[in-house]
């Protein structure tokens, strides 16, 4: 574990450039491992809030979703924070919220397109969870290098040896210990950090206190002195162009509601998470540190008040400085807009900035001309790739209520699905909007949006499919094969891409054996 934060590991491509201290990163885990209350520790260090449950509080308001929704509306444009910049030993951080729960959603997915790195949570009793696989699954697309923390230490958990093998082995990555456990639960005496020698102590009786740190610890305990061995010998040392690679992940034990282990991780991210990366690009690939500004929309936040269509997109900025006042193209259209009000966001405000940085977020408000995937130039023709579109889990059949509004539905679908709230696909035959999620919570904005903005009123119903895929073929002839023999599963998405949408796994299973010819995917770059 490295010892203090105050130099961010240097990156000889970076040297000298303000992108060399971001740390731009999202937390990925299954709901109630511990993300709300680990982001709260962290930006408490951060000195980005100053009250414990500021975030908290925050958690718990969006997860009940009538309340929600009835925030969005009074406020207009939403209140949950999507992005959190803050500054800890002399690295700039930029976390950035990936929604869990019911708010669940193809954001979630595409948040982690627009990061450098992740902390992956986990639950030390439940070890690696359906959502926590997902998601790194999503990261592994890229390679995204992953600290892992092994959360909730306090209470009874799985043995540290089976945590950590699970994880190799289910997630296929080599996982490297900086720290080791010394019992759990009412018997969890702290960590010793395996790199330093030091005992970071846990006081079980007041939880509260940060614990105290012994240096060159020699362990008096003849059986996790030889656990300590043992784990030494048994796995590989930390390597950071490993980690970085994405093949390696270092793991820290701790619990983030007794702030036990949460400096040690933050310290990691600061020493050894990646600064920006080179952004993929056609017809190049865009270095942070060029002059000129680009930046690619992976979110855009909608107002819930039908009166006011203003959006925030969220600009991931890729390269050059970014200064208040700008004039950027958007690629696809040649728009230009001016941003006049760039927005940073803290963990408790929001700010007007007059410049950014590679790697910081800033939110542009807007009329709904900015959709994601939407690259912007200082005006050079170049399209940032790699921000996808995921196949949704969840599936309706759209009815209208009144027929003769079926052009203004079909408009509302196309800038509701453009915008990233969900994916609609027109089934070849008879013409019915079948629409997509990952999330719940998704339909209801989905229904409620398409009520207030475009006055048309649907219902959602059970579609006779479960699942969708895009489905390609070396030769048109394969593709129109598979299309004429499978009308019935066939629509197409919002580009006109062919979907096959499948009545259940069973099925598409069957199917896909059946055309060995044809590839179904479930990722689907944005055009
Ligand atoms: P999220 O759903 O991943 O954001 O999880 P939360 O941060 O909301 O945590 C879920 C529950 O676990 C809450 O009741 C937390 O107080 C609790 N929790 C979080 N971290 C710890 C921990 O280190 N130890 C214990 N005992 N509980 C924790």
């Amino acid at each position: 574990m490295p010892d203090s934060a105050t130099s961010p590991a240097s990156d000889a491509r970076l040297a000298g450039h303000p992108a060399a201290l971001r740390r731009t990163f999202a937390i990925i885990s299954h709901p109630d491992a511990g993300k709300t209350t680990l982001t709260e520790k962290l930006l408490l260090f951060g000195g980005a809030i100053h009250v414990a449950g500021a975030v908290k509080a925050r958690g718990e308001a969006r997860r009940a979703r009538s309340d929600w929704m009835k925030i969005e509306q009074q406020r207009g444009i939403s209140v949950t924070t999507s992005v959190m910049h803050f500054e800890y030993g002399g690295a700039v951080f930029n976390l950035l919220d990936t929604p869990g729960h019911e708010d669940f959603s193809e954001d979630t997915y595409r948040t982690l397109t627009a990061v450098d790195s992740a902390v992956m949570v986990i639950d030390a009793a439940k070890g690696i969870e359906a959502r926590t696989r997902k998601l790194f699954e999503i990261c592994r697309l890229r390679d995204v290098p992953i600290v892992t923390f092994i959360n909730k230490m306090d209470r009874e958990s799985k043995d540290p040896i089976e945590l950590l093998d699970e994880v190799a082995s289910t997630l296929a990555l080599d996982v490297s210990p900086m720290t080791w456990p010394t019992g759990s639960g009412q018997n969890f005496k702290g960590t010793f950090d395996l790199n330093n020698n030091r005992m970071l102590v846990f006081d079980n009786t007041d939880r509260s206190r940060i614990g105290e740190v012994i240096e060159n610890y020699t362990i008096a305990d003849s059986n996790f002195a030889e656990e300590v061995e043992l784990v030494r010998a048994g796995y590989p040392a930390f390597d950071l162009e490993s980690y970085r690679a994405g093949h390696l992940s270092p793991v820290f034990f701790g619990s983030a509601y007794n702030n036990f282990g949460v400096k040690e991780l933050l310290d990691a991210i600061a020493a050894w998470a990646p600064p920006p990366r080179p952004q993929p690009a056609e017809p190049r690939a865009i270095e942070p540190t060029e002059a000129k500004v680009t930046g690619f929309v992976f979110k855009v936040q909608a107002n819930m008040d039908p009166n006011h269509r203003d959006r925030i997109a969220f600009l991931r900025l890729c390269s050059g400085k970014f200064r208040r006042g700008m004039k950027l193209t958007q690629m696809g259209t040649g728009k230009i807009l001016s941003v006049n009000s760039p927005i940073l966001f803290f963990a408790r405000e929001r700010e007007i900035v007059d410049e950014a940085w590679p790697g910081d977020i800033i939110g542009i408000p807007n009329h709904g001309v900015l959709r994601v995937g939407d690259t912007l130039t200082e005006g050079e023709t170049i399209k940032i790739v790699g921000i996808p579109n995921f196949a949704p889990e969840i599936l309706r059949r759209v009815r209208l209520e009144d027929p003769m509004k079926s052009k203004q539905l079909r408009r509302a679908l196309e800038d509701l699905a453009e915008e990233g709230v969900t994916q609609v696909f027109r089934r070849v035959i008879g013409g019915d909007h079948i629409v997509g999620v990952v999330g719940e919570l998704q339909l209801d904005v989905l229904k409620t949006r398409v009520e207030a903005e475009y006055n048309v009123h649907i219902d959602l119903e059970p579609a006779p499919f479960e699942t969708a895929r895009w489905i390609s073929a070396d030769t048109k002839a394969d593709l129109e094969e598979f299309m004429s023999a499978n009308r019935g599963g066939m629509s197409e998405d919002r580009d006109g891409s062919p979907v096959f949408l499948a009545r259940n796994a069973w099925e598409l299973g069957y199917i896909a054996e059946k055309s060995p010819k044809v590839k179904f995917s479930d990722i689907r770059e944005r055009s």
